[in-house]
């Protein structure tokens, strides 16, 4: 599984939308670009929401350009 610490931090201690509950850190399946792979992200355990940073639903991270490259 893959963790962005930086990210984790930004986003502790989040809200989730729809039901309130503190968002504790899960591993989630996402695909990029065709490719799929899991990272450490902001979860709801009430309802499985998901907090998908911009920053790599938009593929700015310098990250998530290192996780495509070792495919
Ligand atoms: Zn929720």
């Amino acid at each position: 599984m893959q963790r962005f610490p930086e990210l984790m931090e930004k986003y502790r201690g989040w809200r989730c939308a729809a039901c309130g509950e503190e968002m504790t850190p899960g591993p989630v399946a996402l695909e990029y670009m065709g490719n799929e792979f899991v990272v450490e992200l902001p979860v709801c355990k009430t309802c499985g929401q998901v907090l998908v940073p911009e920053e790599l639903a938009l593929g700015k991270m310098h990250e998530v350009e290192q996780i495509l490259e070792d495919k």
